[in-house]
């Protein structure tokens, strides 16, 4: 039987998330998830409607609850996403300090201050897309992170405008932080958010080239803010990732990594 795992879920902890954590839970397990990792947002960018969100002891106590509450049936994970790491370090590394993380999700969500749909109308697509993949060079070399998330996240809001990228014009980018992110044993993230409109974040091509290096360590997410999508096309990409030639999936405890076969 395989270990199906959501891990990429926001809650009414994060800003956006239109679901309470009961609700994720009754979901995934209607969804027959054994594991979920909630991922609320955490930002330190004063400009950002993510800043200094939520009350982390709430959040701790409620999973507490709710994990006595459904055990026995899903284990449940408090994670969170992580945005611009390499700006913010030193209260990063503060905040990890003082709190219990099972699971850090590193995420770029803005470049130059500014979110990726509003670089992309202000300064174009390509400017956009090279901004993006330079900025997670950096990041990835040296942020605290479990999983890189999302990458080419930037896919969701160019689509629209016929800007999905050809692999081939950023494969040098690709590769360098694949390889660190490889030596820093450290994964990446398949979000399945995109699926509805035919995108895989990351691209197949990456997740080739991801095997071909010798990357193993890959977590799924659904990135669900409404209880509708918690669970969405985790199997689905189970397959795909089998089909590729990967043999495990992961989770996190304490941020300690443990493996599941495929
Ligand atoms: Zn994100
Ligand atoms: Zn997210």
């Amino acid at each position: 039987m395989r270990y199906l795992s959501d891990y990429h879920i926001h809650s009414t902890y994060s800003f956006d998330g239109k679901q309470t954590i009961e609700e994720i839970i009754i979901k995934a397990i209607s969804m027959k998830l054994n594991e979920i990792c909630l991922t609320e947002h955490i930002s330190f960018n004063r400009e950002d409607n993510i800043y200094n969100s939520f009350d982390f002891k709430d959040y701790e106590n409620e999973i507490q609850i709710l994990s006595k509450r459904y055990s026995g049936q899903i284990n449940i994970k408090q994670g969170i996403e992580i945005g611009e790491y390499h700006l913010y370090k030193n209260d990063f590394d503060k905040y990890f300090k003082e709190h219990n993380l099972d699971f850090i999700i590193g995420s770029i969500h803005n470049l130059n201050g500014k979110g990726l749909r509003k670089n992309i109308a202000e300064n174009g697509i390509t400017y956009t897309y090279e901004t993006y993949f330079k900025e997670i060079l950096y990041f990835v070399q040296m942020g605290d992170f479990d999983i890189l998330g999302h990458l080419d996240i930037v896919q969701r809001y160019a689509f629209k405008t016929g800007g999905v990228y050809n692999f081939e014009d950023y494969k040098d980018y690709i590769y360098d932080i694949l390889k660190i992110i490889i030596s820093r044993g450290k994964g990446i993230e398949v979000n399945t958010s995109g699926l509805s409109n035919n995108l895989l974040f990351p691209k197949l091509e990456i997740l080739h080239m991801y095997k071909d290096l010798n990357g193993e360590i890959l977590t799924v997410g659904s990135d669900a803010h409404t209880t509708n999508r918690v669970g969405e096309k985790v199997n689905y990409v189970y397959d795909i990732l089998k089909d590729i030639g990967f043999k495990h999936i992961f989770t996190y405890n304490n941020r300690k990594i443990q493996e599941h076969s495929l």
